[in-house]
């Protein structure tokens, strides 16, 4: 006899065993699936925004942090602007703990969870899901694909990643601490700029406080050696002595052509939701668990599949996200090629309005759209501040 259940989650990254969690804790028979043996490394710089935090609900209760971050702090051309918020903007988190707390909570609440277990294949009929291991098949009503940029049967049944959405995102972790408390951007513009960053066609670099030591992480469309060539002499630039060699990972930035079949879903990378400016992708992954669980969990209760309506819901949410990140992208390479960047970062310093709306968004007191709609019409008040 196959072993069945009510939804089978595929993969135990966040956004697997958030979509687990809440299914198993409104009563359903959920098996997760993770194809590694917990804990596991993940490659990740490990900053989870508080709005992310947000969603993990009482699953996030004695999450292992490593740091807060209550401000930012960006490196141009030589100059160092420091915003301070008064207020937790996010916190650090090493992702091996992070996704092992996550499963943890999800097995108490009730969730099988089988590690060392590939989903090899995946077959829909019009009632069922079977799923193929190498130690056996098991069947479902639902399956939720969360096997991260990965997903060999996610391509199958929803289509590939948009051409050219996958970036590579890189991080090194460093022994020595930079800024203690605060987010750290590099920006490559300005002189002296940064030009292996350039180079390695990578935007910006983040550098995020641990508990013991800082980690440097970027994004870039050329391949992932040459970028972590490019961190690797940033972390020189910065007196940051490595610890080991870092480590580099696809990032989809784009949705898939679908993200739901009649008995499927995808969530989180597999889905394709990470932000194509940052490379953020741990909010869209929680937030897309919470709504593949509720398009579940409904499904099984009616007694018929309800899947349309996540597609749809996920779709708006996830392509304006994207899209205003593509926007702020292209906004941020303009100014700095511009030559406006230095006289807003220096007016930022000096108005701290925009950090406080900033702040709200990291919050999700704020979306996006009215923190541009606040501060863009105070741009020119910015800029003549940082002209003085
Ligand atoms: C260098 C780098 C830095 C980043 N930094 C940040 C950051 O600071 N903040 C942020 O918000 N985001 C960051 N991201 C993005 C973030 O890591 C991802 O968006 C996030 O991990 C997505 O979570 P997920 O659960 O969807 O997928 P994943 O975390 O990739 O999890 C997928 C899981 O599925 C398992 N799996 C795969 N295939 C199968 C299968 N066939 N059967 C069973 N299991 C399977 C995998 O082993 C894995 O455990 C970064 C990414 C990179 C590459």
């Amino acid at each position: 006899m196959l072993d069945s259940y009510d939804v089978i989650v595929s993969g135990a990254g966040p956004s697997g065993s958030r979509a687990a969690f809440l299914c198993a804790q409104a009563g359903l028979s959920t098996a997760l699936l993770e194809r590694r043996q917990l804990p596991r490394e993940k490659c990740c710089a490990g900053g989870l925004l508080a709005r992310a935090e947000m969603r993990l609900g009482e699953q996030g209760r004695g999450l292992p942090f490593e740091s807060g971050v209550e401000g930012l702090c960006i490196v141009m051309g030589g100059r160092t602007y420091i915003y301070r918020s008064g207020r937790e903007l996010g916190r650090t988190v090493v992702r091996r703990d992070l996704d092992a707390h996550l499963v943890e909570q999800a097995r108490k609440a009730g969730c099988h969870t089988r590690q060392a277990t590939k989903a090899e294949s995946v077959e829909e009929t019009a009632s069922e899901v079977l799923v193929r291991t190498e130690s056996g098949s098991l069947r479902a009503k639902y399956l939720v694909l969360a096997e991260g940029a990965s997903g060999g049967s996610a391509s199958r049944l929803l289509g590939e990643y948009p051409r050219g959405s996958v970036i590579n995102g890189a991080a090194l972790f460093c022994r020595d601490r930079l800024s203690p408390g605060l987010a750290t951007f590099l920006l490559p513009g300005g002189r002296p700029g940064i030009p292996e960053l350039t180079e390695a066609g990578a935007g910006i670099c983040a550098a995020f406080p641990m508990r013991e030591g800082t980690v440097l992480s970027t994004i870039s469309r050329q391949g992932s050696g040459r970028v972590l060539d490019a961190l690797r002499s940033v972390a020189g630039r910065l007196s940051l002595e490595p610890c080991g060699e870092g480590c580099a990972h696809p990032i989809p930035t784009a949705m898939r052509p679908r993200l739901a079949t009649r008995r499927c879903l995808a969530v989180g990378d597999c889905a394709g939701l990470a932000s194509p400016f940052s490379g953020e992708g741990l909010t869209p992954a929680l937030e897309s668990a919470g709504l593949a669980a509720e398009a579940v969990i409904s499904s099984v209760r009616e007694g018929r599949p309800c899947l349309a309506h996540y597609d749809r819901a996920l779709r708006s949410r996830a392509g304006r996200d994207q899209l205003l990140a593509r926007l702020t992208g292209e906004a941020v390479r303009l100014a700095v090629k511009g030559g406006w960047a230095a006289p807003i970062l220096a007016g930022l310093e000096r108005d701290p309005y925009s950090i406080q709306a900033a702040a709200a968004v990291a919050a999700e007191e704020d979306g996006a759209r009215r923190f541009l709609m606040r501060t863009l019409p105070r741009l020119p008040v910015t800029l003549a501040k940082g002209a003085r």
